[in-house]
């Protein structure tokens, strides 16, 4: 059995952040080369210091959908993941046994040579009939003078296509670093030019930066007056939303696994706590906010308020993902980044099969399943504040700094809505929903979002409830 992660950095804000991970997670599943692939994220749930818990093999890679090296594949994911490391991962990854299972984190996607197809396929999808006679190529990327590596992967890509002969002329280009992507006119000859952005997901910089910098004005646009003569610049889709990243993805895995022989086993106390949430299901039973209702060989899943109405009168999902998609939301199409908030919207229901179910759970509640068994087995380790706090690196050193009674108004605020009960700060639960009492979950240790929030409030000195 063999588990595959990938990481992506998800937003407590925007719920279109994950939808690329998600996408890719799909692809993957679809492949069927694994018995499972989940997706963990450093500001949605998942979060990253649960996911590894929620893995169903002794055998997990991890793979960061990143584009680039940097402060998040080499400080935040393998601190957040307990990898002990920090720093450049070698070609190779890194492995270890962590609680039984072993685990090997790879590179970042952006940096496997593979992506040198991708960026080709995504010049020739702009411009079908590129020629080394007449076409040159730019790859462009964000560039940063904090971090050596960003850069890299793009000179390294340019380098390659310029072998390849298929272009007149190869630049890369970069938006925050020289050689600046406005400086193109003058470095560029060639009459027709292909904009490849070597970026991760379609947004502001694809969408508006570069278009303003460059001075495009939609995916063809011509420049007559330009110091080399008339040229037309054809402007290409970013990368890393490309479907043949699924490949890149994959030979990552693969050369991350290298001789790794054999394939692991069901990791049993995973097993273990999903068989505990069957038999829940079987009876049928409320989990957090929802009615978990057994039909012939089917499961039924709705909002506990929704009990009792029509099946006509809700919105009918017959598959996991369908389940994520009608909860990611609110009521008032807020995104949901914390799951266990008591925010989940009405009017809906999902048919699942068994097999579906733990999925369809698992994108409902993730990791509530697996910690509130381990709580029940005494072996749910919890994190103080303060512990949690000292970790935190960059911008959220800063928290470090938080009096307990500042933690104490910030969690007035943020974890009362929320179905977990804070072990992390003492509060005690003796059973959870696995033994009959619906609206308990375990927390043992501050989510991000709380951590987040602790910051603005040290920042803006801005009121928390109760003041
Ligand atoms: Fe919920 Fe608070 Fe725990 Fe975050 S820290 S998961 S808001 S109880």
């Amino acid at each position: 059995m063999r588990s595959l992660v990938l990481i992506g950095h998800g937003s407590h804000l925007n719920g279109e952040s994950a939808g690329a991970v998600f996408r890719y997670a799909e692809l993957l599943r679809e492949r069927g080369l694994y018995d499972e692939v989940i997706e963990g994220y450093w500001k949605e749930e998942p979060a990253l210091r649960q996911v590894l818990r929620t893995t169903a093999s002794t055998d997990v890679t991890v793979i960061p959908m990143f584009i680039s090296e940097g402060y998040f594949t080499e400080t935040v994911i393998p601190r957040e993941l307990g990898l002990g490391h920090q720093g450049p991962v070698p070609p190779e990854g890194v492995a270890r046994v962590l609680g039984g299972r072993t685990v090997r984190y790879t590179l970042p996607f952006g940096v496997h040579p593979g992506m040198t197809d991708v960026i080709l396929a995504r010049a020739r999808e702009a411009l079908p009939d590129a020629s080394p006679e007449d076409t040159a190529l730019i790859v462009l990327g964000h560039g940063t003078t904090r971090n050596e590596n960003s850069h890299k992967v793009i000179y390294s890509n340019a380098d390659r296509l310029r072998e390849s002969g298929l272009f007149s002329e190869v630049h890369a280009l970069f938006l925050d670093e020289d050689p600046r992507v406005g400086t193109w006119p003058d470095r560029v000859r060639a009459p027709r030019v292909v904009v490849v952005p070597f970026f991760a997901s379609e947004g502001w910089h694809t969408l508006e930066t570069i278009p303003e910098d460059m001075g495009l004005q939609g995916e063809v646009t011509r420049f007559p007056d330009n110091p080399h003569g008339p040229q037309t610049v054809y402007y290409a889709r970013p990368v890393g939303t490309h479907p043949a990243v699924a490949d890149v993805v994959l030979h990552l895995a693969e050369e991350a696994r290298g001789a790794a022989g054999r394939d692991g086993d069901v990791e049993r106390a995973h097993d273990s706590a999903w068989q505990a949430l069957i038999h829940l299901a079987r009876r049928g039973g409320r989990m957090g906010e929802v009615l978990i209702t057994p039909h012939s060989g089917v499961y039924e899943l709705r909002h506990a308020l929704d009990e009792g109405m029509g099946g006509a009168e809700l919105h009918t999902v017959v598959t996991p993902e369908g389940l994520r998609d009608v909860t990611r939301r609110d009521a008032a199409g807020n995104h949901r980044p914390v799951h266990t908030y008591r925010t989940l919207p009405r009017g809906w229901r999902a048919v699942l099969s068994e097999t579906e179910l733990r999925r369809g759970v698992h994108f409902l509640y993730p990791a509530v399943v697996e910690e509130s068994y381990a709580h029940g087995c005494h072996s749910l380790r919890h994190t103080p504040w303060a512990t949690t706090a000292r970790r935190q690196t960059g911008i959220y050193t800063r928290v470090q700094r938080a009096t307990q009674e500042q933690v104490e108004r910030v969690a007035r605020t943020v974890c009362t809505p929320c179905l977990r009960t804070r072990l992390w700060a003492g509060e005690k639960l003796p059973r959870t929903f696995l033994e009959g009492v619906p609206g308990a979950f375990p927390c043992a240790e501050a989510c991000t979002y709380f951590v987040a929030e602790v910051r603005e409030t040290l920042i803006s000195k801005r009121p928390a409830a109760g003041q």
